[in-house]
C-alpha cells in the first residue's frame, strides 16, 4: 500500500518515493537547549516519531537526525538579540556548555518517557564549526555572500526561487520601506556567520576565514543535515512556524550551495495551543511534562492525547482533554487485561483490521483514524482475543503505548466500597433502579467503576 504524505513544498498528499529503496532519510529541527522544553515542543518530536514509526511500520530503514542548538539561536529569529544560550549561562551563572548538558539531558529524559524513539544522530551545533564554516565558503566562492559590520550575510536575491516553500511574495518584503534593513541588501537576507562584538565577551567564538564570531541559527541545519544525510536527503520535518523563515533560508543557502534539491518531502506539525494561543515560553503559561506527571498523570496519558489529533490541525490543549485521554489510555489498559485472560477462541479477522489500520496510517498519518480502528478490534466481539492483541502489539510499534506492559493493577478494594456493591447489588433484585445507580455513583466516587456481568458485579478500578 502506498504511504501518502503531505507535502509543504506542493500544498498536496504525495505518495512517497525515497531515493534510495527501502530507505528513508530524516531531519528534524531538534530543540535550542537554554531551557526546559514544553508539551506543546513535545508533540512536535511525538509528531517526528510517528513519521519514523509509520515509516518503519512500512518496512522503511529509516536514519534519523535531530540537530541540538547548543549556539547561535537569538533571542528573536530576525538576527538580532542575544544569543539564547549565551543568555541563560550569563543569568544562571554556568558555562554555555552546562546549560546545554543540563536541559539536553532534561529532554532526552522527557522523550523517553513519552516512548519518542531514539534518533541514530543528535549533532550539536557548537561540535560542527568546521562544516559550518565550509559552507559559507562554498557560497562565498559562488557570489551568493556579502560582508556588514555585524557579519557574513547570504544575499537572497541571488537565489531565484527564494521563498518558494512559504509562497511568499518577496517583492513587497525586498522593499523594506516600512522595516528598516539596516546595511542588509534586502531585508529579507540573513546571517550565516555572526561576528563577535569583543573578543572575550561571548563564552562560543570561533575563528574563521572572516573574524572571530559564531554561526548563524539557520546555516547548523543545512550543514549537519547534509553531512549526515546527503545533498539531496527525503525528509524534513519541524514546526508550522519554521515555514517562513527558518527552512526557507535552509532550503535557499543549501541548494545554492550544491545546485542540488536539498529535500524531497517537507513535513510541517501544527502547535500545540493552550488558551487559544500557542503554547510558549515567551507567551505565558506552559506545562512541562514533569508538571503533568506531578500533577499525577502518566507520561503516555499525553502521548495518547497526541494521537487524537491530527499533525496537521492545532491541538487545542487542557486538563479537561487531558483527563479524557487519561481515561480513554485507562480503558484501554483494562480491556487489554482483560482480553489477556479471555478464553473463546473466536474468529480471525487481522488480515481485515490491520488493512483498515495501515490505511489510516498511510493517508498522511491519521492517527486519530487509526485509533478509531484500534478501539473497533478492540470492542469486535467475533475477533479471538489472542490473535487480537497479537495484532494490538503489532500497531503499538507506531502508537507507542507500551501495550505489552499493560497489566491490570491489582488494587485492593475498601471494605466501605464492598459493602456498597452489596447494598447495590440488594437493591439491583429488588428492582430499584434508581437506588442501584445512587449506589454506583457513590462506588464511583471512590475510584472504582461497578460493571454488570452474567455472573455477578465486578469492580474496576479508575
Ligand atoms: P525550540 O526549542 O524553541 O527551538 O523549539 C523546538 C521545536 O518545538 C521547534 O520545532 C518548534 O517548532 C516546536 N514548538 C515550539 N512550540 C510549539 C508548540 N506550541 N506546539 C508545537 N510545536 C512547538
Ligand atoms: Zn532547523
Amino acid at each position: 500500500m502506498e504511504l501518502k504524505l503531505f507535502n509543504t513544498l506542493t500544498r498536496k498528499k504525495e505518495v512517497f518515493k525515497p531515493i534510495k529503496k527501502g530507505h528513508a532519510g530524516m531531519y528534524s529541527c531538534g530543540p535550542t537547549v537554554y531551557w526546559y522544553q514544553h508539551i506543546g515542543n513535545l508533540r512536535s518530536y511525538i509528531f517526528a516519531d510517528l513519521v519514523k514509526r509509520v515509516l518503519q511500520f512500512n518496512d522503511y530503514k529509516v536514519k534519523h537526525v535531530v540537530n541540538v542548538t547548543d549556539v547561535g539561536h537569538l533571542t528573536s529569529d530576525k538576527d538580532e538579540g542575544e544569543d539564547k544560550i549565551e543568555k541563560a549561562a550569563r543569568e544562571q551563572g554556568k558555562k554555555a556548555s552546562e546549560i546545554a548538558k543540563l536541559y539536553l539531558d532534561v529532554f532526552l529524559k522527557d522523550l523517553k518517557r513519552v516512548n519518542v524513539l531514539m534518533a541514530d544522530v543528535w549533532p550539536l551545533a557548537s561540535k560542527h564549526i568546521k562544516e559550518q564554516i565550509e559552507l559559507i565558503k562554498k557560497l562565498e566562492k559562488k557570489g551568493y555572500t556579502y560582508k556588514t559590520s555585524d557579519g557574513i550575510y547570504f544575499n537572497s536575491a541571488k537565489f531565484k526561487s527564494y521563498g518558494e516553500l512559504a509562497k511568499l511574495k518577496i517583492k513587497g518584503l525586498k522593499s523594506g520601506k516600512r522595516i528598516s534593513r539596516g546595511e542588509k541588501k534586502n531585508k529579507i537576507d540573513f546571517a550565516l556567520w555572526k561576528f563577535s562584538e569583543e573578543p572575550g565577551l561571548r563564552q562560543q567564538e570561533w575563528k574563521s576565514p572572516w573574524g572571530l564570531g559564531f554561526p548563524g541559527w539557520h546555516l547548523e541545519c543545512s550543514a549537519m543535515s547534509m553531512k549526515y544525510l546527503g545533498k539531496t536527503f527525503d525528509i524534513h520535518t519541524g514546526g508550522e512556524e519554521h515555514i517562513p523563515v527558518h527552512h526557507t533560508n535552509e532550503i535557499a543557502q543549501s541548494e545554492s550551495a550544491t545546485g542540488k534539491k536539498f529535500v524531497n518531502y517537507w513535513l510541517h506539525g501544527r502547535w500545540l495551543m493552550f488558551s487559544g494561543e500557542k503554547m510558549s515560553k515567551s507567551k505565558g503559561e506552559i506545562f512541562t511534562l514533569s508538571e503533568l506527571v506531578r500533577r499525577g498523570y502518566n507520561p503516555l496519558d499525553f502521548r495518547y492525547l497526541s494521537l487524537l489529533t491530527h499533525y496537521r490541525k492545532p491541538l487545542h490543549f487542557s486538563l479537561e482533554n487531558l483527563d479524557a485521554a487519561q481515561n480513554a489510555y485507562k480503558k484501554m489498559k483494562r480491556k487489554v487485561s482483560e482480553l489477556r485472560k479471555e478464553e473463546h477462541k473466536g474468529l480471525d479477522e487481522s488480515k481485515e483490521y490491520e488493512k483498515k489500520f495501515l490505511e489510516a496510517l498511510n493517508d498522511d498519518l491519521n492517527l486519530p483514524r487509526a485509533i478509531q480502528v484500534v478501539w473497533k478490534m478492540l470492542d469486535d466481539f467475533d475477533f479471538s482475543p489472542k490473535k487480537k492483541l497479537n495484532l494490538l502489539e503489532k500497531f503499538d510499534s507506531v502508537l507507542g503505548l507500551d501495550v505489552k506492559e499493560m497489566v491490570e493493577k491489582k488494587t485492593k478494594i475498601p471494605e466501605e466500597v464492598i459493602e456498597l456493591v452489596e447494598e447495590r447489588e440488594k437493591l439491583r433484585k429488588a428492582k430499584m433502579w434508581k437506588e442501584a445507580d445512587l449506589f454506583r455513583e457513590r462506588i464511583r466516587e471512590k475510584g472504582f467503576v461497578v460493571e454488570d456481568r452474567a455472573e455477578g458485579p465486578r469492580l474496576v478500578g479508575v
